[in-house]
């Protein structure tokens, strides 16, 4: 296992920073994240790719000076599949705006939920007019998705990443909260690996962008997201930790704990060390 390879990295700011000396500064979180032992952010834009162009090429630097992989999860409101025609301009709009701040920050991958309901041609069509227009530097990423009724199981993310560019995202409390409970065992994590290499290679495989972090569900899927610092919470680390090394990846691995992605992020980098 090369697991120098491997990035463990937090989604957004967590409390923590803006307690530490460093939360006074927005874009302070690469150095507290770097103190922290944490190698990857991903930066959120979840609400508008609204940074400033001067402030995404600064947090790109210091990005670089500490040895921090950067990546952005996109709008919430970008709809490839959307009924109104103006929706979809808009989101194409929106995810080529987010792909050029990600390419001034050296971001490599913008993460982005689908849209909704079970049409992806749609997607899929949007995201060829985004790869005209889009840096070549950066990977688009659709998200596997929570929610049963958003666009985004396993197979659709898997389907758009067969048609375009992209490269899958696969967060795996998601896919947790959609099935229903399904990923408890280490072979429960297995299949959904083997299905990404069937599908995609060996490469989008090993070079894996994950979301990981315990979720509530109901039989409409996600809930809310849990913090790994409660007990029986699901899905675990360390029921994923060892394939990783069986199937020699070298992914990042973003937490999106509840108000402790920090704390989330240094644990999967404590269980991956263990097993070094
Ligand atoms: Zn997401």
């Amino acid at each position: 296992m090369n697991f120098n390879k491997i990035k463990f990295g937090a989604s957004g700011n967590p409390l923590n920073f803006f307690k530490s000396e460093f939360g006074k500064d927005r874009l302070g979180v690469i150095e507290w994240s770097a103190k922290l032992g944490l190698n990857a952010q991903e930066r959120q834009m979840t609400y508008g790719a609204r940074m400033k162009e001067d402030d995404a090429i600064e947090f790109g630097k210091r990005a670089r000076k500490f040895g921090v992989s950067l990546s952005i999860h996109g709008p919430y409101y970008v709809v490839l599949n959307s009924k109104k025609e103006k929706v979809i301009e808009n989101s194409i709009k929106e995810l080529i705006k987010t792909t050029r701040l990600a390419d001034l920050m050296g971001a490599k991958k913008v993460v982005f939920h689908p849209g909704f309901g079970r049409d992806i041609k749609k997607i899929i069509e949007g995201l060829k007019e985004v790869e005209k227009e889009k840096p070549k530097s950066v990977v688009i990423c659709p998200e596997t998705t929570g929610k049963i009724s958003q666009s985004g199981d396993l197979n659709e993310v898997l389907e758009i990443c067969e048609n375009t560019e992209c490269e899958p995202c696969i967060d795996f409390a998601h896919l947790h909260a959609r099935g229903q409970g399904s990923l408890m065992e280490e072979d429960d994590f297995r299949k959904v690996l083997v299905e990404i290499e069937k599908r995609l290679g060996k490469k989008s495989l090993k070079d894996l962008h994950c979301h990981f972090y315990p979720i509530e569900f109901t039989e409409k899927g996600e809930r809310v997201h849990r913090a790994v610092t409660e007990e029986n919470v699901f899905p675990r680390f360390e029921s994923f930790a060892n394939l990783i090394k069986e199937f020699k990846m070298a992914p990042t691995l973003i937490s999106e704990s509840k108000n402790t992605q920090d704390i989330g992020a240094l644990e999967m980098k404590r269980t991956m060390e263990e097993l070094r």
